[in-house]
């Protein structure tokens, strides 16, 4: 039998791709005398990573036309001087969608902070109300490294109804909403975790397979099916590299669809974080 062809899923041209998408949107929304979607970003504390993903975010917004605010808190800020803020940018009316950046200084709850958001500016997804819609498969501003997954799926035709789909992980910012995505697309969805029973057996089942555990190289190539579309959300160092959670190399020639663990679905997120804000505007201007 001749060798499979893996098709390596190019994370950046695609968000490329997206990102144009959404800057002619906003250029159309702007020649009609309208004012630019605007994003809030909250930084609590001097995490050099989170600096760095927020210059990336607030850069994304600049190069499709979309203002950005930065909001700035030291690490020692209470877990009410966040609430606050968070306050005080949901009354802002000229801000159309929150982001804090995770992971918070200890003292301050993550999900107390993404419940006080705003539902109707809550671009990350993580608020229950959203959460809530995307379970009933009402509209909504859905997690978007899920969205970013279903994108990557979608744009290489991957057919979704009938298909066993298999989720690693069952986190509430990717394995819970992805497997939900998948489940209103009808593909008949499995999802595990760390107490699974036999895991490459599961993993063997499935056309799509989607790893979000956080494992090094978990996924190995004969827990795939031939032809099988794989995608890697994991973000791991080892030896200063970044790795994903399948076995990248193993797997090609093996799986049909793979994304690399760079350049992949990160890339994918940040432009549906850029897709939710002009949503959230939308909703909440009627343009
Ligand atoms: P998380 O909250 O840490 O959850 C990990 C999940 O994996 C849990 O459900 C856990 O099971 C399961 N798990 C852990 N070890 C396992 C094993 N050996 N076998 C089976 N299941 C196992 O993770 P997350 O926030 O979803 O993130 C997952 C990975 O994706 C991380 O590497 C993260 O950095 C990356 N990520 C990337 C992006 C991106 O934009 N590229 C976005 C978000 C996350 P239990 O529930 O039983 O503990």
């Amino acid at each position: 039998m001749a060798p499979l062809e893996t098709v390596v899923v190019d994370g950046k041209s695609l968000s490329q791709e997206i990102r144009g998408e959404l800057a002619e949107e906003i250029r159309k929304l702007v020649e009609a005398g309208r004012r630019p979607p605007c994003l809030a970003v909250v930084l609590v504390g001097d995490n050099a990573a989170s600096a760095s993903y927020i210059k990336g975010k607030r850069r994304a917004c600049a190069r499709i036309g979309m203002e950005s605010v930065e909001r700035d808190l030291p690490g020692s800020a209470s877990e009410a001087d966040v609430l606050a803020l968070v306050d005080e940018l949901n009354r802002d009316d000229g801000v159309d969608g929150i982001l804090v950046q995770l992971p918070l200084p200890a003292g301050v709850s993550a999900a107390r902070v993404a419940f006080a958001i705003d539902p109707a500016k809550d671009v990350d997804g993580l608020h229950p109300v959203n959460a809530g819609r995307l379970l009933q498969g009402v509209p909504g501003l859905y997690a978007c490294t899920p969205c970013g997954i279903l994108e990557v799926l979608d744009r290489h035709g991957v057919e979704l109804e009938g298909a066993r789909a298999v989720v690693l992980g069952r986190s509430e910012i990717v394995g819970k909403p992805v497997s939900l995505l998948l489940l209103h697309r009808h593909a008949t969805v499995t999802v595990c975790h760390s107490r699974t029973r036999d895991l490459p057996a599961v993993c063997r089942e499935a056309d799509v397979l989607v790893a979000a555990v956080g494992r090094p190289r978990l996924v190995q190539p004969d827990w795939v099916k031939p032809g099988a579309a794989v995608i890697d959300v994991g973000v791991n160092e080892v030896d200063g590299k970044l790795v994903g959670d399948v076995d990248f190399d193993g797997l090609l020639g093996v799986a049909g669809l793979l994304t690399p663990s760079r350049g992949g679905i990160g890339p994918m997120t940040i432009s549906m974080l850029l897709r939710n804000t002009l949503q959230a505007y939308r909703e909440r201007s009627g343009a």
